[in-house]
């Protein structure tokens, strides 16, 4: 979806505001795929502050699906994020900003990139989540492996290895 700025950009003090819903499914980003059922809201206002500058101003929610740090079952991340920043269209092609093409904004791209800015460092399914069992692979929230994983902090597991070779 598209904003054309044409209007805001050649009426100085022009204000404009668009409340809407961008689909983005999903997303990579560092190495991790978020993905996202529901749609994301977006409400902005663009001023128009002379000299071909304005201000993006706004919020961008939605609920995000992204795996848990140990398990990888998808968790339900609900996100909202604030921004407000003043763009000088005419540095817009040297400054590489992403969401203006042209005279245009696209507006599932300034969604992604608030998103972006916005990720938490990781979430987790629960606070006590078993993770996964690193002999077998299977999820230990949901079922009782027989490997032998004794008591033994993960980080320390190449410890008890070294052992065994005495
Ligand atoms: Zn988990
Ligand atoms: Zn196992």
């Amino acid at each position: 979806m598209e904003f054309n700025l044409t209007d805001l950009l050649s009426n100085d003090g022009m204000n404009k505001k668009i409340s809407t819903d961008v689909s983005i499914k999903q997303f990579n980003f560092g190495g991790i795929t978020y993905r996202i059922d529901d749609v994301i809201h977006i409400d902005l206002e663009l001023t128009n502050l002379g000299h071909r500058k304005f201000n993006l101003e706004g919020l961008v929610k939605g609920t995000l699906k992204i795996p848990c740090d140990r398990c990888m079952e998808e968790v339900d991340y609900k996100i909202e994020t604030n921004f407000s920043k003043d763009i000088n269209f005419d540095d817009v092609n040297e400054e590489k900003v992403q969401y203006i093409d042209g005279y245009n904004l696209d507006l599932e791209k300034l969604a992604l990139n608030e998103l972006i800015i916005d990720l938490p460092m990781k979430v987790l399914c629960s606070d006590t989540c078993k993770g996964i069992c690193n002999q077998c692979g299977a999820n230990l929230n949901k079922v009782t492996c027989s490997c032998d994983n004794s008591d033994i902090d993960p980080r320390l597991a190449v410890f008890k290895d070294l052992f065994k070779e005495f």
